[in-house]
């Protein structure tokens, strides 16, 4: 039977528990639930998965690859400020995820965490999650006798960059055919010895991977519980003495059906931003629990990730062979004088993921799915199809890394507008120091390969990074000031309504988050089953076998904090400049009126070698904003970026695209955007392209691109000196000033010149 045709849905209307979602957070919950006899459903909204049922057949999307394309296993979402991908399916993110099982240091759990959260006090809950993941470092290919291609060399960049010391194998949920191809796991589920085909994140059709459903979940229901599947939550409300809750039955013959169940206990699991939805939309859409804390929705977290690659490698990476995930290095560095630490891990992908990407298009969306997509996603889908035409082209040369550091966890999960859409505000300037550290540490891992280093089409094009690790949203703190929830999970004011999973999560784990999501889980349900069944001394049954295996990030934790930064401070430049001119604001009586505009702007290059790789050069814009008739003083630019002489097309001209929000007098939000267009078919003059801009003052969710600006703003020739006085270099030592200078110099003058000169396309990188 395959996934397509399962249809499972609950019998009853009634249990003393309901879990919703099945992933890290519902495997834990369901299973020590149904373990400690209570009456206990899961729901899930996606498919269940078996292995060899996992999609390959690109023909389709509804073939099972997109949640949005009748419920199929991934879920992207352009979150306005974020890229965030998940899994929908039973079983969670273990269906897709990297399979690493990493526990934060004990610094993580700093004044964030409520009491009694500490490295010393989880490392229990971390021993036995990762006792029933049944966790190792990768061992040689069974092919080949020796570790994959990426790993070998991701170990000898570690070297050559100074990172050896906390470079280490991860610890990874994967069943190894060095135990033996055909293999019964340790709750009598067979799977299968790893093969290393590389396919681990588009679901394991080998039954190698140790997803969720084949251990924690296949526990809950061997021990009673119910499961509906294809089965989504929509809203939660008070019943008695316990919850009522609207499920939308997906997959039956006359479509989706609503259906109420109720239980005493209900434990929201369905990710941090499915369960902050589920609250939000109790909350503010349908007023179903009113009283919910103020602070539902913050604390949001990407978990700092950042995800880069590289092209033209001397030596294969091989990025299909091996376990998607197989080393990680901790880096620590102290630039912009903040001590910071990151990991970097090698990343993997597989043919069907690429060929799946390159199909990508608006065409082969249903029509519903399509009319959704705004300009600015297609803009996304038509580059993210030039990336994987370009690792289509040469897979084993390229290299895939991804980044993930403590970001400040400073995000916040709302609903907008009359639809209710789904928002994630994401301050990426806040968080700049640690990306511009992760982009640089990655690029010059690539370059030790001798390759180029390139980063997303989101990044690239409106600096909106990818996550594949949402946290936060409904976090635990001490009172309903500083958390949704308390420290064992417990929303307050709501009793017996919980949530236990990432979404608790009060701030970013720094390393891949899912045994730290699994252990906090491990230890709030451990206490609510206490609770329910009266039984005090209550412990999950397999913490009798719990044995402590290695742990390999510790020693690198240990090696490096012993020493200090490993990351050269970045050397970056600032300056100012004054723009003035006019613009046309619509007018209460439908016109348009002519108004006055002046820029006092300071755009910010942190490092000036990761500006010099980004193909869009983008840089920071601070600074005021002053427009007649919206301002009565000037107005900060919040978030401003500039992309300075990013190519346009694929000629020589360039352009010089200003996106500056700011809020008026009336607290409206604006963006004010301003376009060079430099080359000799825009305007043959050179001097009046660099400083003569179109200009447009449009809500935020408006793109201007130039064709049609309302106004125009120059920068006088007195300013044009002030400009070129007040370049001043950032962060570079005494001896490299002069040169962090005159390198921009030449990065400016040579682009330029190129466009008029047409001397082909300047160099994309260095
Ligand atoms: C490609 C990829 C690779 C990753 N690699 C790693 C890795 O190597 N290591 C690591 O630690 N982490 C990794 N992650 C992240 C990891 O998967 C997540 O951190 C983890 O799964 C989060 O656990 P959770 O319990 O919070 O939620 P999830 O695992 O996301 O589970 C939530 C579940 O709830 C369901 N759901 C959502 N809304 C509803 C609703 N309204 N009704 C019913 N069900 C609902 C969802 O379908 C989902 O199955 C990866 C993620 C991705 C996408």
């Amino acid at each position: 039977m395959t996934s397509r045709q399962t249809t499972e849905h609950l019998d009853r209307d009634h249990f003393e528990a309901l879990v919703i979602g099945s992933g890290f957070g519902g495997a834990v919950a369901a299973c020590r639930l149904a373990q400690a006899g209570i009456d206990v459903a899961i729901i899930e909204r996606g498919r269940r998965w078996r292995p060899g049922d996992f999609p390959r057949d690109l023909s389709r999307l509804e073939k099972g690859w997109l949640w949005m394309c009748d419920h199929g296993l991934y879920d992207a979402l352009p979150l306005n400020d974020i890229l965030a991908v998940r899994a929908a399916g039973y079983g969670g993110g273990s269906l897709v995820y990297a399979n690493v099982a990493m526990r934060a240091p004990a610094e993580v759990f700093d004044d964030r965490w409520p009491e009694p959260y500490s490295r010393r006090t989880l490392d229990p809950y971390y021993d036995l999650a990762a006792h029933m993941l049944d966790v190792r470092p990768v061992p040689a290919d069974p092919n080949t006798g020796e570790l994959p291609p990426k790993t070998r060399l991701m170990a000898r960049a570690a070297e050559r960059l100074g990172h050896a010391d906390g470079f280490f194998h991860p610890n990874l949920a994967v069943t190894f055919a060095d135990e033996g191809p055909d293999q019964t796991n340790r709750f009598q589920v067979p799977q299968r010895g790893c093969t290393f085909c590389g396919e681990c994140d588009i679901g394991c059709n080998v039954g190698a991977k140790n997803t969720l459903d084949l251990n924690y979940l296949a526990l809950a229901e061997r021990h009673g519980a119910s499961v509906g599947v294809r089965t989504e939550a929509v809203h939660v409300a008070r019943a008695g003495d316990g919850y009522r809750v609207r499920l939308r039955e997906h997959g039956h013959p006359d479509g989706s059906v609503e259906r109420d169940v109720t239980a005493r206990y209900v434990f929201l699991c369905a990710g941090a931003l499915g369960s902050t939805e589920l609250l939000l939309r109790s909350r503010d859409q349908y007023g179903t629990l009113p009283d919910l804390p103020a602070t539902l929705g913050s604390r949001y977290s990407g978990n700092g990730d950042f995800l880069s690659f590289g092209h033209g490698l001397r030596e294969p990476f091989v990025p299909d062979s091996g376990p998607t995930i197989t080393t990680a290095s901790l880096i620590r560095s102290s630039a912009a004088n903040r001590e910071h630490w990151f990991v970097l891990e090698d990343g993997g992908f597989s043919e069907h993921l690429v060929k799946l990407v390159r199909t990508l298009h608006l065409s082969r969306l249903p029509q519903q799915v399509a009319r959704l997509v705004g300009e600015g996603t297609q803009r996304v889908l038509a580059a993210t199809r030039g990336v994987a035409a370009r690792l289509d082209q040469e897979p084993g040369d390229t290299a895939v890394l991804l980044a993930m550091g403590r970001d400040r966890a400073d995000g916040r999960v709302s609903l907008t507008g009359a639809k209710h859409r789904l928002r994630v505000t994401w301050d990426v300037t806040r968080n700049d120091a640690l990306y511009t550290e992760e982009q640089a540490v990655s690029g010059a891992v690539v370059r030790s390969f001798g390759g180029q280093p390139f980063t997303t089409p989101t990044w690239r094009l409106f600096r909106q990074p990818v996550t594949v690790h949402n946290l936060g949203g409904a976090p635990m703190g001490h009172t309903p000031e500083t958390g949704v929830v308390d420290p064992d999970g417990e929303v307050f004011g709501h009793p017996g309504l919980y949530v236990l999973d990432g979404g608790a999560l009060p701030g970013a784990t720094g390393g891949n988050p899912s045994l730290t999501i699994a252990a906090v889980a491990e230890r709030c349900i451990e206490i609510a089953v206490r609770r329910i069944t009266n039984n005090p001394g209550w412990t999950a049954p397999e913490r009798a076998e719990v044995v402590r295996g290695v742990v390999p990030e510790d020693a690198a934790v240990e090696a490096v904090s012993a020493r200090g930064s490993q990351v050269s401070p970045a050397h970056g430049l600032r300056f100012r400049e004054t723009l003035s001119g006019d613009v046309r604001l619509p007018t209460l009586d439908g016109g348009a009126r002519s108004r006055r505009l002046t820029l006092r702007l300071t755009v910010h290059i942190p490092d000036l070698s990761v500006f010099r790789d980004d193909p869009v050069h983008a840089a920071q814009v601070s600074g005021m904003v002053e427009v007649d008739g919206l301002t009565t003083a000037p107005a900060a630019v919040r978030d401003g970026r500039l992309h300075l002489l990013a190519a346009v097309g694929d000629g020589a001209d360039r352009s010089m695209d200003y996106v500056l929000p700011f809020i008026d007098d009336e607290g409206r939000e604006w963006l004010l955007q301003g376009v060079k267009m430099i080359g000799r078919d825009h305007d043959r003059n050179p001097w009046r392209a660099t400083t003569r801009m179109g200009v447009a003052v449009t809500p935020p969710d408006r793109r201007f691109d130039g064709t049609a600006p309302t106004g125009r703003a120059t920068i006088s020739l007195v300013n044009t000196v002030r400009l070129l006085g007040s370049v001043r270099p950032a962060g570079a030592p005494r001896r490299r000033k002069v040169t962090t200078v005159l390198t921009f110099g030449v990065f400016f003058a040579r682009r330029v010149a190129a466009a008029y000169l047409r001397t082909g396309r300047p160099p994309q990188t260095r």
